[in-house]
């Protein structure tokens, strides 16, 4: 940092950003980070990980994240904790940047915001949020509420398989239901959830209402097979809808380029259309959303801020 500006400010704090924080930082460039409203991002939402290189019986999602921060800040990252990013302006350098009301200064950025839970859409959804639906097994599976009931899994990838098989250890039975007849997830998690007895998939069907007869919390939920066009309900005490996610890139609207579905363009690896941003990990990738490929993203997304620090001189 140099009269008052940052060299690199790192927005996000899950596998992209704290990778590229701890490149950055190991660079010398002193990154900060500022972590969003959930510190660690979704890896921290899972249980066990097994597919993280260099742990071979897995490890705790939210362990290998506070291991990613506390290796970056070994290295003299600053992690501003719960800070959000609430605007930018990138038309000029050094970049503006307004972070929990505070402007910041920046001659480059790395924007690593990740994603958020895609919802169904449905009003009843919204109406019954925290009230037996949820997004996230690991975080709410264990509730009272949901111990011993019949239990909704919405999906068919890995995140709704995972959730599936984690939800039989607590509640009574576990449907998964799946808009098609076949599951997007991988191999092994499917072969896992659909091998668990405990587990009904319920496959052609789409939820269109989550009911809550006679009480302020779920009771079912309706569905329809989308192939006969059949109504039914499924008794519940809880929906965990799993069906993917959105980019976290509202406030970058207008400021670099997006895709249609609202993904930062990468140009080049890591850069964007404005020189001096670059963008690591979910909030640019549609299509592997791995946290080894987002680590990856910000390996690379540091680099480039720091070889476009070394030529501004
Ligand atoms: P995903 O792979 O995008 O799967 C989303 C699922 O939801 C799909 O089955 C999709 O149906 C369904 N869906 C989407 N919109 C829907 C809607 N409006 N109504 C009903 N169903 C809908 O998302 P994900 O499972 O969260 O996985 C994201 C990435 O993280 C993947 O790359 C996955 O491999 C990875 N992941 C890995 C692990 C692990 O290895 N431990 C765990 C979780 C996630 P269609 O199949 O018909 O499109």
């Amino acid at each position: 940092m140099s009269e008052g500006i940052e060299n690199v400010v790192i927005i996000g704090s899950g596998c992209a950003g704290y990778t590229a924080a701890i490149y950055s930082a190991r660079a010398n460039l002193e990154p900060l980070v500022v972590t969003g409203a959930m510190p660690g991002g979704l890896l921290t939402t899972t249980s066990i990980v097994e597919n993280y290189p260099g742990f071979p019986d897995g490890i705790d999602g939210t362990e290998l994240m506070i291991r990613m921060q506390q290796q970056a800040e070994r290295f003299g990252a600053r992690v501003q904790f719960g800070s959000m990013l609430e605007a930018t302006d990138l038309s000029q350098r050094p970049f503006m940047l307004t972070v929990d009301g505070k402007e910041i200064l920046t001659q480059t950025l790395i924007i690593a915001s990740g994603a958020g839970h895609r919802h169904l859409g449905l009003e009843s959804e919204v109406k019954l949020d925290k009230k037996g639906v949820t997004y996230c097994a690991t975080c709410d599976g264990a509730l009272p509420m949901f111990r011993d009931q019949p239990l909704v899994v919405v999906g068919g990838g890995d995140s709704a398989c995972e959730e599936a098989t984690y939800l039989t250890r607590f509640g009574s039975k576990v449907y998964l239901i799946h808009r098609r007849d076949e599951l997007r997830a991988s191999k092994i998690m499917a072969d896992r959830a659909l091998s668990n007895e405990k587990l009904e998939p319920v496959w052609d069907t789409v939820v269109t209402e989550i009911l809550d007869v006679n009480q302020d919390k779920v009771t079912g939920v309706r569905v329809r097979n989308v192939k006969t066009g059949v109504e039914s309900v499924i008794d519940c005490a809880g929906v965990f809808v799993a069906i993917g996610h959105v980019p976290n890139t509202k406030v970058f609207r207008g400021q670099v380029d997006l895709d249609d579905g609202g993904y930062v363009l990468r140009t080049d690896g890591a850069r964007t259309n404005v020189e001096g941003v670059y963008v690591a990990g979910d909030c640019s990738d549609s299509v592997y959303r791995q946290a080894v490929t987002a680590s990856g993203m910000g390996c690379a997304a540091a680099i480039e801020a720091e070889r476009n620090l070394a030529n501004l001189g």
